[in-house]
């Protein structure tokens, strides 16, 4: 993925490509947002912009990147923060996994790279958590190098555009996305094109409701006028099952109330044992979910969210456990003899 433009015209591309490409930079013009992301080129802003845009909606992001940002204004900064901080702060934005691995690229970055972030690609996407997508966007966004990247809806606006509705029997594989996603780059313009084609799939082309009508690639695009069919049908299958699968009650919905339990905690504190953590994560909690309890938090642990510190319980014999954030710095003194 990403390597060098292809003069050779596509496969899928059809011959009449440059009015297509004019008249989509031409609606972003005309209708693109006002996003904070766009007026920075500073490749740790959006590393911050991207990770934050993954599963979180834009305008619950715009006032988070700027606190993130007021907080941890550099890649050093970042680096540096106790990830418990770090996590606090991204309290409420969800799959705190993301702050873990925006901090660890930082940290790679600032150890590795001397504060400065790679310039290529194939670099960029070996520093922790960043994939295929995130290091493409930094290129593009922040360095303004004309590379083809692709994410969900990239991918969806250049299917429907050049090959058709996005269903079985016609779709492309991931190779042949990314040759199709690199060939379409203008050159000395892939800056513009990479924001044209993200707010084109946000704005216009969406994923279920396509504003077909008022397209103005209408004429040439291959999905329509069948693509409304296809999703109507989508509609009555794939997308009712997805919004039936449910979110409370899932490993996800108790790794995110465990997440907030220990975000609430006050910052200097030693963490939460067991029992108590047990009682603000379920109202039903009793001893005997406490292995229940301990899977959740051992995955929270495996991805580098929470710190498992073993203690003696003076009112008891054994050990026992308190839970909290990473980082946090310990204020536990046991109890003298
Ligand atoms: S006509 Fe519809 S499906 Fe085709 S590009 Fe426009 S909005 Fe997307």
């Amino acid at each position: 993925m990403n390597a060098r433009i292809s003069h050779d015209r596509h496969p899928d591309v059809p011959e009449e490509f440059p009015e297509i490409q004019r008249a989509l930079l031409d609606w972003y013009r005309a209708n693109a947002r006002d996003l904070p992301w766009r007026h920075t080129r500073d490749p740790y802003r959006i590393l911050v912009s991207e990770v934050m845009l993954q599963q979180t909606q834009v305008d619950r992001v715009i006032p988070r990147y700027h606190s993130f940002l007021e907080r941890f204004p550099t890649a050093e900064a970042l680096a540096g923060a106790p990830t418990a901080d770090v996590i606090r702060e991204w309290a409420g934005l969800g799959y705190n996994r993301r702050a873990v691995n925006l901090q660890r690229a930082a940290k790679a970055v600032v150890d590795e790279y001397g504060g400065e972030f790679p310039s290529d690609v194939a670099t960029l996407k070996s520093l922790p958590g960043i994939g295929p997508y995130t290091a493409g966007a930094i290129a593009c966004f922040a360095l303004e190098q004309d590379v083809g990247f692709l994410d969900t809806n990239i991918r969806r606006v250049l299917h429907r555009l050049f090959v058709g509705p996005e269903v079985p029997e016609q779709s492309r594989n991931q190779r042949q996305m990314e040759s199709l996603a690199t060939s379409v780059v203008p050159a000395g313009n892939g800056w513009e094109w990479g924001q044209t084609l993200i707010e084109f799939g946000a704005l216009q082309c969406t994923a279920r409701n396509p504003a077909c009508l008022t397209c103005p690639v209408q004429d040439r695009c291959r999905s329509f006028p069948q693509i409304q069919t296809v999703l109507a049908e989508l509609g009555r299958n794939g997308f009712r099952r997805k919004q039936e699968a449910p979110f409370e009650g899932s490993n996800r919905f108790y790794r995110g109330r465990v997440l907030r339990a220990l975000q609430e905690s006050p910052h200097d504190t030693d963490g939460l044992n067991l029992d108590l953590l047990g009682s603000r994560v379920r109202d039903d909690y009793t001893r005997s979910h406490e292995p229940w309890l301990r899977d959740v938090i051992d995955g929270l642990a495996r991805d580098g969210l929470v710190e498992i510190a073993e203690e003696r319980d003076p009112y008891d014999s054994g050990p026992s456990n308190r839970v909290r954030l990473p980082g946090t710095v310990s204020h536990h003194r046991p109890e003298s003899d």
